[in-house]
């Protein structure tokens, strides 16, 4: 009998198994159910292929783009598999010369759109034949909340009850937990082995730094780091990505934008600069990256907040693909906050819609506001591990320092509270600093007990307290437009000084340069 190595030798012609490729072919050879998680790039495809070849039958793979199937099957049978595929590009006559070829057990593997495989037609005839396994590629459509959504992956949960000797593996490159435990259930793969591999990039170096001129903060990265290197700059919005693109290009930088609201021609080219020139920087929207392949980007940069980990990943894992040396860089800053989470609750959708990217969102900013290693926390939320900090992230290389922030968050609380929940962290902070502008007059603010009692630390001090405790959840941030701040159930022992709370002290980035920047 063939093993997985002789074929991973004599058919696909690699030297050996990468990751937990082994172990991951070995539990499908076995006859039991899997579930793949690992980046895109990490080996996926050879994961159920193997299995394919060395189990009797034919291994059947549901892919929902149609469009690679094709390629797929090709590449197949250029090294001698014997592939086919089942899909609505096929005319008649190829589709019953497929369905003839599996009948006769002529095939090793075949490629079908999920849609196709739930017609009675196609589970018919797969009850004629012998099954070696079912491979459920991208399976993160089955999750509702995804961005991928496919309707016809929920009903592929029959392939359970129809064929339950037959072992399936399911794979996917986007997962969070959340979403994993969505494949298990609507899957029904309680019982799959899982593994959950490959997420490290480990020649990229994360940073995360306080947004408190990010123009600047920008520019210096940009001159003492990175001169001459290719990079992405993500922005929120199309706006702003017009303007930051054409202060980079005013300061001599060859930047590019890119967003979805240019002309197509436009993000046309400038993407092909970007992909064929050195020395590009992209400034660019979200809308940009989906497919691009360039090996040599040496920074991501993001001016503003990405809206989750997963997102956060994702943009940043375009940098550094050749495996040298990249880095990343995000600023943010309270603003950011408040600003993502409007958009969420006044954006279309379920009320669970939202308060699931209100979690990832926290997740998010979590990941932000860490004091130990990034990299750590960034793989354990993807269920990597990785057992030693990594020496390549921000808090590894310039360990964050901590304060006992327990009085001073008291007084920040008892500041929201007395002001009336309803102020954003800009007016609670002159309120606790004692300032006398007018609007503080007005609403009477400076005859409150907490008015002034916060003297003792700076606008900024203050600005990175409210910061933590939003990002902690035990302040709020009222959704009704204003970003007034409110206090959330949790932070009452806070609030009475019964629970102790460190916080992270910034690390103050002095700005000196003397044209201030206003974003
Ligand atoms: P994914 O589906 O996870 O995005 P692929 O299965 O397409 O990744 O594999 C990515 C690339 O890595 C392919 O070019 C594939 O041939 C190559 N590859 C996969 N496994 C190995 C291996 N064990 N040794 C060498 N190259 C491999
Ligand atoms: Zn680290």
């Amino acid at each position: 009998m063939k093993t997985p190595l002789s074929i991973l030798h004599s058919t696909f012609g690699y030297h050996e198994f990468r990751g937990p490729q082994a172990a991951v072919i070995d539990a499908l050879v076995a006859g039991e159910d899997v579930l793949v998680l690992m980046p895109t790039g990490g080996g996926k495809s050879l994961c159920y292929q193997i299995p394919a070849l060395v189990r009797e039958g034919v291994g059947i793979v549901v892919s929902p783009l149609i469009a690679l199937m094709q390629d797929q099957v090709s590449a197949l049978r250029e090294l001698g598999v014997r592939a086919g595929f089942l899909n609505s590009s096929l005319s008649a006559q190829e589709m019953w010369q497929t369905e003839l070829a599996l009948q006769r057990g002529e095939l090793d593997m075949l490629y079908v759109a999920p849609e196709r495989l739930i017609q009675p037609r196609t589970l018919e005839l797969f009850h004629q034949i012998k099954i070696s396994l079912f491979a459920i590629d991208e399976a993160h459509c089955v999750s509702q909340w995804g961005h991928d959504f496919r309707s016809d992956y929920l009903k592929l949960e029959l392939l359970h009850r129809e064929f339950p000797q037959v072992p399936r593996i399911a794979l996917t490159a986007t997962a969070d937990v959340r979403t994993r435990d969505e494949i298990i259930a609507r899957l029904q793969l309680e019982n799959a082995q899982q593994f959950i591999n490959g997420f490290d990039r480990p020649n990229i170096q994360y940073r995360i730094a306080q947004k408190n001129n990010p123009k600047i903060q920008l520019m210096r990265f940009l001159r003492e780091e990175q001169a001459g290197n290719s990079g992405i700059v993500y922005c929120l919005s199309r706006n702003k990505v017009e303007q930051i693109a054409e202060w980079l290009s005013a300061e001599g930088f060859t930047a590019l934008p890119y967003h979805a609201g240019l002309p197509a021609a436009v993000r046309q080219k400038n993407q092909e600069r970007f992909l064929r020139e050195d020395n590009i920087i992209m400034v660019a929207t979200i809308a940009f990256g989906m497919g691009i392949d360039k090996p040599d980007v040496r920074f991501v940069a993001h001016l503003d907040l990405p809206k989750s980990i997963e997102a956060y990943y994702q943009e940043t894992g375009r940098a550094g693909r050749d495996g040298e040396p990249a880095t990343t860089l995000l600023l943010y800053g309270l603003e950011d906050v408040v600003k993502l989470r409007q958009m969420m609750a006044q954006s279309e959708g379920s009320e669970e819609f939202k308060r699931n990217e209100q979690q990832r969102l926290n997740a998010m900013l979590g990941l932000c506001e860490i004091t130990s290693c990034r990299r750590q926390s960034l793989l354990r939320y993807f269920g990597d591990t990785l057992a030693q900090p990594c020496g390549n992230c921000d808090c590894c290389l310039t360990p964050p320092q901590t304060w006992d922030a327990t009085e001073a968050v008291q007084m920040a609380l008892s500041c929201v509270y007395r002001t009336g929940q309803r102020f954003g962290a800009g007016h609670v902070i002159d309120v606790l600093r004692g300032s006398n502008n007018e609007k503080i007059l007005s609403f009477d603010h400076h005859k409150l007990t907490t008015y002034g009692i916060g003297k003792h630390l700076s606008a900024d001090e203050w600005k990175a307290i409210f910061r933590q405790l939003v990002a902690r959840g035990l302040l709020d941030v009222n959704v009704d437009g204003f970003g007034g701040l409110v206090l959330n159930e949790s932070c009452r022992s806070y609030l009475r000084g019964e629970e102790k709370i460190s916080l992270r002290r910034d690390i103050k980035t002095t700005v000196s340069t003397p044209r201030r920047a206003n974003l």
